[in-house]
């Protein structure tokens, strides 16, 4: 075996235990990214509030509503591979959720830093959620869960659409404060 590589075999010559262990992979990450975007829809209320302009007020907002879809398209999910929906604690995601709690906790309100604090935490979620998604789009097509790969193809763009929109708010901000030098 010493002269075999390890990079992804065909369908064709992947056992039934290697496809077995594929599948289980794909509904763990499933699961995973379940709980990361319930725990969202909880968490991203508190830090639409907390932010100062109204610029990154509306993003984070405008991004909840698409949160709640994620939620639904993952169900979707779920139900087109004939799994029950279920949310395993994430703990990557608990990790980044309670270091944006702490950046709010460390800056003012009604402060322009509030506002980088919360675009860097919020940039860090996007960020863990688009490789999230990468993988299960990626595996999804590799064992042929084709509906699902459709699925989890949409949410990604929204994911990657969302992290470009915060560092347009963040340069926004770069650029208004040269502006009034
Ligand atoms: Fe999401
Ligand atoms: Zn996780
Ligand atoms: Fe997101």
């Amino acid at each position: 075996m010493a002269t075999k590589t390890t990079t992804a075999k065909s369908a064709a010559t992947r056992t039934p235990k290697e496809e077995n262990a594929l599948k289980e992979l794909f509904i763990d990450e499933l699961k995973d990214i379940y709980w990361a975007e319930q725990h969202l829809v909880k968490v991203l209320p508190k830090m639409a509030k907390g932010a100062t302009s109204d610029e990154l007020k509306q993003a984070i907002n405008d991004h909840l509503e698409q949160t709640k879809n994620h939620v639904s398209r993952l169900e979707s999910a779920f139900e087109s591979i004939g799994e029950k929906a279920k949310a395993v604690k994430c703990e990557a995601m608990a990790g980044l959720l309670k270091e944006a709690d702490e950046l709010l906790e460390e800056t003012d309100k009604g402060t322009e830093v509030r506002d980088v604090a919360i675009i860097s935490a919020s940039q860090k979620v996007e960020h863990y959620e688009i490789a999230s998604y990468g993988t299960l789009k990626t595996l999804a097509g590799v064992l042929g869960f084709t509906e699902a790969q459709k699925l989890l193809d949409e949410t990604l763009q929204e994911e990657k659409a969302a992290d470009s929109l915060l560092t347009q708010v963040a340069e926004n901000y770069v650029n208004e404060a040269a502006a009034a030098e």
